[in-house]
């Protein structure tokens, strides 16, 4: 079975780092060195061993090294292998998961017994919905704070289900855990005799990711001309082409033939995602952001409505934007602010014109020209796109359809 990737979101101080660093350490992942040089600091400063400095000691090694990928992590169950990419630490976390940068397919919603469900704990969880990630796993953590107590954790637990259930998320698993003693993390828990449930590695292990195949989807990044062909390079979204293959290009609908498929391994027969690849094409010649295209059709807009999250600053009724969705780049006007989501109450409250930073409304976007997307839950990629002012990302968007 191939790897899995996954995002841990909740509140600040719930225990995301600790939990990072405790599947880290439980799994074997922390290679000897660092721990002794954690332990070193923690005994230097102190106190017990603090999880959250696997995580973060990890995280700085990365950076040092330069690596390209700073926010991913990585550890390895007997069944597969994981990735937990970004953490809500990070500055550039929700821009990572709204505009895709990040693509988890599966997340672990921490929330601390002791506070119950808070601001962001809703606030991301609102967010994986909007983006299609139904997979969540509850982690109701700092047990050890409340002596293991199953009523109240019950409690806490049937508050964040109550809540994911009115936004849509069905629960894959609640498990009871403390981080910091390593309590239903990788080991089941002695001090629980009362929860007969998988521990957070085992649920993990259960999920069953389908990758839905889909139709073939290529955004063209560039052409070049070699030894008098002109080639078009991108990456395959999904699905797989062969040569002497039909194509129509999008948005313009025109149709193609697929003469030869360049890779740097050289030609090839048929390629399938993810793969970078060059086409030669006879009959239609697209150009940078056009979507090449086999199978059914995908969406052409002229105008969608959309939700979008503002990332930094505001968005404005009547504004200018560039709309970019993976290579496309096109001016557009965010025409009207429908509404916007009280995250808490779940109230769709009225449009003052404006969404300010961190917050999610329904909007209705015109483009000068015609783009091509997908619904998010069929091709994440093309269905979802950032809005840019003066070159910078404002606001992140998902299309439905
Ligand atoms: P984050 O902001 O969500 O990443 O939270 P951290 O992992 O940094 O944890 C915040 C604080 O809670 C730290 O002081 C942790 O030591 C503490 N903490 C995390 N998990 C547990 C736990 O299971 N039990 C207890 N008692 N403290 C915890």
């Amino acid at each position: 079975m191939s790897g899995l990737n996954i995002v841990i979101v909740g509140h600040v101080d719930h225990g995301k780092s600790t939990l990072i660093g405790r599947l880290l350490y439980d799994t074997g992942s922390v290679p000897e060195e660092k721990l002794k040089e954690i332990e070193n600091t923690c005994a230097m400063l102190g106190h017990k061993m603090e999880f959250s400095y696997v995580a973060d000691a990890l995280e700085e090694e990365r950076k040092k090294e330069m690596t390209i990928e700073t926010t991913q992590t990585f550890f390895k169950s007997s069944k597969r292998d994981y990735t937990i990419i970004d953490a809500p630490g990070h500055k550039e976390f929700l821009k990572n998961m709204v505009t895709g940068a990040s693509q988890a397919e599966a997340s672990i919603l921490i929330v601390d017994v002791t506070r119950g469900a808070e601001e962001q704990t809703m606030r991301h969880a609102y967010i994986l919905k909007l983006l299609g990630i139904d997979r969540v796993i509850l982690a109701v953590n700092k047990m050890d704070l409340i002596n293991y107590d199953k009523e109240k954790y019950t409690r806490v637990a049937r508050q964040c289900e109550k809540y994911l259930r009115a936004i849509g998320i069905t629960l894959q698993h609640m498990i009871p855990v403390s981080a910091y003693n390593g309590d239903n993390i990788v080991k089941p828990s002695q001090r629980m005799n009362w929860y007969k449930g998988p521990t957070i590695l085992e649920a993990l292990d259960s999920l069953d990711v389908i990758r839905m195949e889909y139709d073939f989807r290529l955004p063209v990044q560039d052409h070049y001309t070699i030894n008098g062909d002109r080639v078009y390079v991108g990456n395959i979204l999904s699905g797989c082409i062969s040569r002497r293959s039909e194509v129509t290009v999008y948005p313009g609908g025109e149709n193609a033939v697929v003469k030869e498929i360049l890779t740097f391994e050289g030609r090839l027969e048929k390629a399938c995602r993810p793969k970078a690849i060059g086409l030669i094409l006879s009959g239609f010649s697209p150009k940078r952001g056009d979507i090449i295209a086999r199978g059914g059709r995908p969406t052409v807009a002229k105008n969608v409505r959309s939700t979008i999250l503002c990332l930094i600053g505001e968005v404005r009724e009547n504004e200018s934007y560039l709309f970019r969705c993976t290579t496309q780049e096109v001016k557009c006007k965010v025409r009207r602010i429908e509404d916007k989501v009280d995250v808490e109450t779940l109230e769709r409250l009225p449009s003052t014109g404006v969404l300010k930073q961190a917050e999610i409304g329904t909007v209705y976007i015109e483009f000068e020209h015609p783009v091509v997307l997908e619904k998010v839950i069929v091709l994440p990629e093309l269905g979802r796109f950032v809005l840019l002012k003066n070159g910078i990302i404002v606001a992140g968007g998902i299309y439905y359809g």
